[in-house]
């Protein structure tokens, strides 16, 4: 028990310097242990390493020492990292440095996915094995071995994970045997992925090399993999590298006689950046490299924050780096003649630069000057608002780039604040200004000189001009990285919900539950932004397939934090859904749904049949969107001489048979660029303050389509019996015998929207009496807050359900949006009101409105 203890109390203490990014700090001897972990409640926070693509759960193991950590997932057939890195058993799936730990890793698959893994365990290099029951502290070599057993067709393999506690590097060695009756061949390849589409992420062009390496500028990590004796003949896409290793003989092919092994080897290794990554693989060290601590400043010894450095060596590409927010960087670097190409910002500020490698300490002199805005953004009682601010330069020559689309408080040409103070360095120059926050706060619009080196004010008050009371705005439908389909930032997610005044936000990620709760803590926005744990159940077929849920039971630091699995089929996947967690109450929304394929066509032979019936009764909402169709209502929508239906349009025919769904409009933001914000779902709440909303509330009415969908405009109607005092709203019931109704109507827009068109729909027409337009009824749309006000009287000669909409023909929403989702035309849709008139409950007409109901899109 005693040494028991003792490793137990290295952990700790080590643990606890990582913990508090100070690792660097540690005295570095060579007798800094190598440690191996299970990863579980009690070795949680002292071994799971940090960053944007960490996938670890309990039951993982953990290799570090002082220079990397890595995470091997544990061998189960079940092992997924998420919805597009399936089947890790056996593979590294995190891996970053200690220094400053940044997991930019998906996966590496030894032996691509080829090897069932099943078991495992921990040895030393003789070969003894040891338990893992408890962490484990060494100062030999330790391995981990995961192992796949053979078949008549495959030989099996053993995959050793070895690391010495002086390593940088991860050495994986693999042993094939045949076990078989038969000669047995083998390829010699692994799958390395990192996804990169949106991030500033590089990798060895495809062809054959000795060192296969990778870089993610932004978010400070890069790969590097080689193996002795072979080239690596590389074939990548944006996400996987695929890797084969070719021998002397040119060969990645093995022929193995039963009974006969071969073992091959090769290493991986992470660094904070191409240049340190380059220094491993080429065992760079005092005596044969060149350290530099180098600063980057311009003219007037401004330094340039986070300049990235692409450094040549005799005129050929070696290696880029990047500097730290005062401009500092410290490379090591082969010996030889040295130039560096800066850039910052997006922009190219210094070409062949001659780097002075006899000065260990040299600023490096760049032609760019930035200056530092220094941000106050209050509300109009004085207090600090979390908003968006976009910085559009006036010399449309110049471009601006704080970062990817999945960068968190700085990206493209945006900042996001939290809490309405932010300091951001920038390029000299003028902007034009836009600060947000959502469609219930005017827009400030304005200019900005950035002087060199100066640092220039920009102080704003955003004055909430729409009212909203009794209801709250939700975006229903959100990703991140935890989603497999994205690279975003989580927390870059939240900043961008709560900096566009979404007040109830469910963490919707692809087949796993996950949570903003952690994120929403660090940014200190709970009085903003509510939040509950969810799902997007995503299986095939596209685009039908796919629920969203919530609220769903979080188990944390599980296989999909305890969600159920997506598949086999539509009526399957959507029943499990609704079963899931003892059948709690949840909202089940369908996610940009092929109306006539779900409802009308499940064998899409183009006939009419029952559509996928078995799961009608699980459908709480649906996805409704684009929104602004509901201005011109027609069937199908051509753009960009594409064909596609109307998804509006089908819900009013789909409603029309007498489905109650009710409508949704969400983002689906994949991205943080605008992602959040341009749809929202106003929902009736019995408190106005997000800190109280509960989200069992928000289900109920959502359940009840209580709620107004919009991408701006705020629309609220009553109605009742004429003459009547009951009044009833969106989604609910109203009888009226009289077939006489009273609507009372009234649209808000905050400065930088509007409305030209105000449409009540019958029965899926628009009702000729009370279609208003700017341009016909001038005296009813108004300028101001409050564009349009009126009471609305309709007679009724059958039950009708009524949904009342607004809109703009022809103005948009680029102000605010950017140029994609900006290019919408205002618009704002109300679940319909449901008008009994004989007192028999609402009876539906049947009417298809003059087309077929829809079956499936021919592709
Ligand atoms: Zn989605």
């Amino acid at each position: 028990m005693k040494s028991l203890f003792a490793v137990i109390g290295t952990v700790a203490i080590l643990g606890l310097v990582v913990g508090l990014g100070s690792a660097r700090q540690l005295t570095k001897t060579s007798d800094d242990p190598v440690q191996i972990a299970i990863l579980s409640e009690s070795t949680w926070d002292h071994f799971v390493p940090l960053g944007k693509e960490v996938d670890a759960i309990y039951g993982d193991f953990v290799l570090r020492n002082r220079h990397l950590t890595a995470v091997i997932a544990q061998p189960l057939a079940t092992r997924h990292a998420n919805m597009t890195v399936r089947d890790i058993a056996g593979a590294v799936i995190d891996l970053t440095v200690q220094g400053s730990p940044s997991d930019q890793l998906a996966a590496f698959y030894p032996g691509k996915k080829v090897f069932p893994y099943r078991s495992a365990s921990a040895r030393d290099t003789e070969g003894n094995e040891f338990s893992l029951d408890e962490p484990l502290s060494s100062r030999k070599t330790v391995r981990l071995a995961l192992k796949a057993d053979g078949t008549d067709a495959r030989p099996e393999a053993i995959v050793l994970y070895e690391l010495s506690p002086a390593d940088r590097f991860l050495t994986v060695i693999t042993q094939f045997t045949n076990r078989g009756q038969q000669p047995q061949t083998v390829t010699l390849e692994d799958d390395f992925r990192a996804d990169g589409g949106k991030e500033e992420m590089t990798r060895t062009p495809n062809g054959s090399v000795n060192h296969f390496w990778l870089e993610d500028h932004f978010w400070g990590q890069a790969y590097g993999l080689d193996a002795a004796g072979y080239s690596l003949q590389l074939t990548s896409d944006q996400r996987l590298t695929s890797i084969k290793y070719a021998a002397k003989n040119g060969t990645a092919e093995i022929t193995l006689q039963p009974g006969d092994s071969f073992q091959f080897q090769r290493r991986i290794y992470p660094g904070t950046d191409l240049v340190d990554v380059h220094a491993i693989a080429a065992n760079l060290n005092p005596a044969n490299s060149t350290t530099l601590q180098l600063a980057v400043k311009n003219s007037n010894q401004h330094p340039i924050p986070r300049a990235l450095l692409e450094f040549k060596l005799g005129g050929t590409t070696y290696g880029t780096a990047r500097a730290d927010g005062e401009g500092k960087l410290s490379v090591s670097l082969p010996q030889g003649e040295l130039t560096a190409d800066i850039f910052a910002f997006g922009r190219q500020i210094a070409a062949n630069l001659m780097v002075p490698v006899n000065n260990p300490s040299a600023v490096l002199t760049v032609d760019m000057d930035p200056g530092l805005i220094a941000a106050t953004i209050t509300d109009d009682r004085g207090q600090l608002i979390p908003c968006k601010v976009e910085f559009r330069p006036l010399d449309h020559e110049a471009k601006l780039d704080f970062g990817p689309e999945t960068a968190e408080f700085s990206l493209r040409n945006l900042v996001y604040t939290a809490h309405g103070k932010f300091q951001r360095s920038i390029p000299a120059g003028q902007y034009s200004v836009v600060i947000s926050h959502g469609p219930e706060y005017d827009a400030v619009f304005t200019e900005l000189t950035v002087r060199p080196g100066e640092t220039v004010p920009l102080i704003a008050k955003l004055t909430r001009t729409v009212a909203t009371p009794g209801w709250v705005s939700s975006d229903f439908h959100s990703h991140s990285s935890p989603s497999g389909d994205n690279s975003s930032s989580q927390l870059g997610r939240v900043l961008n919900l709560v900096a566009e005044q979404i007040e109830f936000a469910p963490c919707t990620e692809h087949n796993r539950v996950s949570t903003y709760a952690p994120h929403i803590d660090r940014l200190g926005v709970r009085s903003q932004l509510a939040t509950v744990s969810g799902i997007e159940l995503t299986g095939s077929p596209l685009p039908l397939n796919h629920q969203n849920a919530f609220p769903m039971k979080l188990t944390p630091r599980t296989q999909d934090g305890g969600g159920p699995v997506a598949g086999p089929d539509l009526e399957s996947q959507i029943e499990r859904l609704a079963l899931h967690d003892d059948r709690s109450q949840k909202l089940i929304q369908v996610n940009h749904p092929e109306m006539g394929w779900m409802f009308y066509d499940k064998d899409g032979d183009s006939q009419p049949d029952n559509g996928f019936e078995r799961a009608f009764p699980f459908i709480d909402v649906i996805e409704i969107h684009p929104l602004d169709r509901v201005l011109t209502l027609n069937p199908i929508i051509e753009s960009n001489g594409k064909k596609s239906p109307n998804t509006l349009f089908n819900w009013l025919q789909l409603l029309n048979q007498g489905f109650r769904i009710y409508g949704v409009v969400n983002t689906d933001s994949h991205y943080n660029y605008h992602g959040s914000g341009w749809l929202r779902n106003w929902i009736q709440s019995s408190t106005d303050d997000p800190e109280k909303i509960d989200p069992i509330e928000m289900v109920r009415a959502a359940e009840q389509g209580r709620l107004v969908m919009s991408n701006g405009p705020y629309l609220e109607v009553t109605a009742q019996e004429t003459g009547k005092s009951e009044l009833c709203i969106a989604g609910q019931d109203l009888k009226a015998l009289t077939g006489k109704v009273t609507l009372k109507v009234r649209v808000q827009c905050p400065n930088w929207l509007d409305v030209d068109r105000l449409l009540v729909i019958v029965n899926g027409r628009v009702d000729a009496t009370h279609s208003y337009s700017r341009a016909n009824n001038p005296d009813l749309f108004r300028s101001g807050v409050v564009k349009f006000e009126k009471t609305l009287e309709l007679e009724l000669k059958s039950d009708a359900h009524l949904i009342i909409a607004t809109g703009h023909s022809t103005k948009n929403l680029t102000a605010i949006y950017g140029s994609e989702a900006g290019n919408a035309h205002p618009a704002a849709v109300t679940n319909p009101i449901f008008v009994d008139i004989n007192g028999d409950g609402f009876q539906p007409n049947k009417d298809t409105l003059d087309v077929p109901l829809p079956t499936k899109l021919v592709r």
